[in-house]
């Protein structure tokens, strides 16, 4: 049994068409797949029912705890419930929006009006800062894509608009009304303190939060005890994906994630 529940397609930030993911998930014997677009459940929408394996609808919303962008990742919701949806149409917006807002920034810095190109670089999917980043590859103003993010587009930076997102609350609110379970993505990667995190746990918890992903993409060891030492004291589901986006990055392939930590409470029993 093979699970990964995070993985992203064309229809926002990864370079592989739904139907693509899906080819490579068979080949790399994935039983179980949620793909969980940030905010956007189009490349469920498009893949529709298939036996090929296990396919749970899955999103990856983004949203504001505090000063900071924390992303939920929603497992097994249904995807045609109006409350999700209307919150899927309010985050679309507020994407749009947020991306004139950054091509007005990087316009003040200098650069040309990138939305044009980025808008072709998201190819009809959702515009999110990888679009941006890639546009500034392109024209030759960054090496690559971590130097964009460092530069222009990271924390602090000119593109970083954290305004844009619905609450933390109402977000887990969408997923538990769509009748999915909430879960926390990976926790180790916004560079809180143990003692941050745990606010950050008992407020996700208070508000319908059900599962955390204790395997995130390939993590050090370590860091998957202390995120199952976190699921048991906060009484979460545990959840396991890979992030993957494309191709060629051996730290987030495609169904290739760490087992879970003995003792944790696997979030698919919950569908099962
Ligand atoms: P957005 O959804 O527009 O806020 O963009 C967030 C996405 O940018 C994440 O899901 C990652 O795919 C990507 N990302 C975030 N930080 C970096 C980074 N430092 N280098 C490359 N990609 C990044
Ligand atoms: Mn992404
Ligand atoms: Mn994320
Ligand atoms: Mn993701």
């Amino acid at each position: 049994m093979t699970i990964d529940l995070h993985c992203h397609t064309t229809a926002s930030d990864g370079a592989l068409a739904p139907s693509v993911l899906l080819e490579r998930a068979l080949a790399n014997g994935v039983t179980q797949l949620a793909i969980t677009d940030h905010d956007t459940l189009a490349g469920y929408d498009l893949l529709g029912s298939q036996d090929k394996l296990t396919l749970i609808p899955g999103i990856e919303l983004s949203t504001r705890w505090r000063k900071i962008g924390v992303h939920i990742v929603g497992l097994n919701v249904d995807p045609a419930n109006p409350v999700l949806r209307q919150g899927i149409e309010r985050q679309l917006e507020a994407r749009e929006k947020r991306a004139r807002k950054i091509a007005n920034r990087l316009t003040k810095l200098g650069i040309d009006d990138p939305l044009p190109a980025v808008r072709e670089i998201a190819n009809n999917g959702n515009i999110g800062r990888p679009h941006f980043a890639q546009h500034l590859v392109d024209i030759g103003l960054v090496k690559d894509q971590r130097q964009a993010f460092r530069k222009y587009l990271g924390a602090g930076k000119a593109g970083d608009i954290r305004e844009s997102w619905a609450d933390f609350e109402d977000v887990i609110g969408w997923i538990n009304h769509a009748d999915g379970i909430a879960v926390l993505a990976h926790p180790a990667h916004y560079n809180l303190t143990m003692t941050k995190l745990r606010e950050l746990l008992r407020d996700f918890t208070a508000a319908g939060g059900r599962a955390i992903e204790v395997v995130s993409g390939r993590q050090e060891p370590q860091v998957g005890r202390r995120m199952a030492g976190l699921a048991d004291e906060f009484d979460l589901l545990a959840s396991v994906g890979s992030d993957f986006h494309k191709p060629g990055l051996a730290w987030a392939e495609l169904g290739r994630c760490a087992a879970l930590p003995d003792g944790c409470r696997p979030v698919w029993k919950a569908w099962q």
